[in-house]
């Protein structure tokens, strides 16, 4: 009986009590928008400007930026859709900004730091995005990667702004999961990146195969710091969506769903899944299986709690 419900998922995502929980895709380009287009999302959470110029030695022009952001608006005509500025560095280096020697890239200028030494680089993306914006019937959100401080955040915000954008912050290290509450003051949404929340909480490498069990989206140290984020979200009435991939998994999402995240983006396949087990659970099923995953101490214990919660209910 679930196949089929999977199966004939069309959106758009909400509880069984009708609460709703937008169910969006994360994508690299145009083409994969206009894939991610034909998966029942309700448009797109993630944005990864970065992977559109992996193979680029220079910068791209304002123009030609503008013209890629522009396809991935025009797949999502009308619907929601978040641009990531360049998350360059670490797993997903850029020749144009990322130094080649650093000596611990994961904590290295990556992300929103390329903005300490190339402030025109990040400039001439919202640029870019503002333009693309202009001629599209999208108004995007804008948001950064790998902030840790309330300070960037504003910082970020103020740019963004200053070109009548949405402004918002990737909330992937620590630091900006604890103070979630000032950051979230900075600015209009969050999104949670779960692969990197989770790779510098467990300070383990989310490439390590040989980690993979403290990378584990289960951990219950990462769900009490995204427990404190959604908690901060419902307070000032701001969107706190995730955008890893602990989004994919069905259970959890439902988990993330009852802490108070409000979307939920991942690789579009992994949509109708989440969205069909979403709509067999209520709103308070899933508080019912966030508390029961956040009372573990080990990521087996809360996969489990959670599973016993859920399945109960349907
Ligand atoms: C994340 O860190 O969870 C995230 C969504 O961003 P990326 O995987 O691109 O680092
Ligand atoms: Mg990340």
């Amino acid at each position: 009986r679930h196949a089929e419900l999977v199966a004939g998922w069309t959106g758009p995502g909400q509880t069984a009590d009708g609460i709703a929980v937008s169910v969006l895709a994360n994508v690299a380009d145009g083409s994969s928008a206009r894939a991610a287009a034909g998966h029942p999302v309700e448009g797109v959470g993630l944005f990864r400007t970065e992977l559109a110029f992996l193979e680029r030695a220079d910068e791209p022009s304002v123009d030609e930026q503008a013209a890629i952001y522009r396809e991935v608006l025009d797949a999502f005509d009308g619907q929601k859709v978040v641009i990531r500025t360049l998350d360059a560095g670490s797993d997903k280096p850029l020749r144009f900004v990322t130094h080649p020697d650093e000596s611990n890239p994961a904590l290295g200028v990556r992300g929103d730091r390329i903005a300490l030494a190339h402030p025109e680089i990040r400039a001439h993306q919202l640029d870019a995005i503002a333009r693309a914006a202009a001629d599209s019937d999208v108004a995007p959100w804008v948001m950064a990667p790998m902030i840790a401080s309330p300070a960037e955040a504003r910082a970020f915000a103020a740019e963004v702004r200053g070109r009548g954008l949405v402004a918002g912050v990737m909330i992937e290290v620590p630091a900006a999961a604890i103070l979630a509450e000032a950051v979230l003051a900075e600015v209009d949404f969050v999104s949670i990146g779960t692969n990197d929340l989770t790779q510098y909480t467990m300070a383990a490498d989310r490439m390590s195969a040989d980690l993979a069990g403290l990378t584990d989206p289960w951990q219950p140290a990462v769900l009490s710091l995204i427990a404190g984020v959604a908690a901060a979200g419902v307070r000032q009435g701001k969107p706190v969506g995730v955008c890893g991939e602990a989004a994919a998994d069905p259970n959890l999402a439902c988990v993330l769903v009852g802490l108070g995240v409000t979307s939920l983006s991942s690789a579009p396949a992994a949509a109708a899944a989440v969205g069909a087990r979403l709509g067999e659970v209520t709103a308070q099923d899933c508080r019912a299986a966030a508390d029961a995953a956040l009372a573990t101490s080990d990521p087996a214990a809360a996969r489990e709690a959670a599973a016993a919660v859920l399945d109960r209910s349907v």
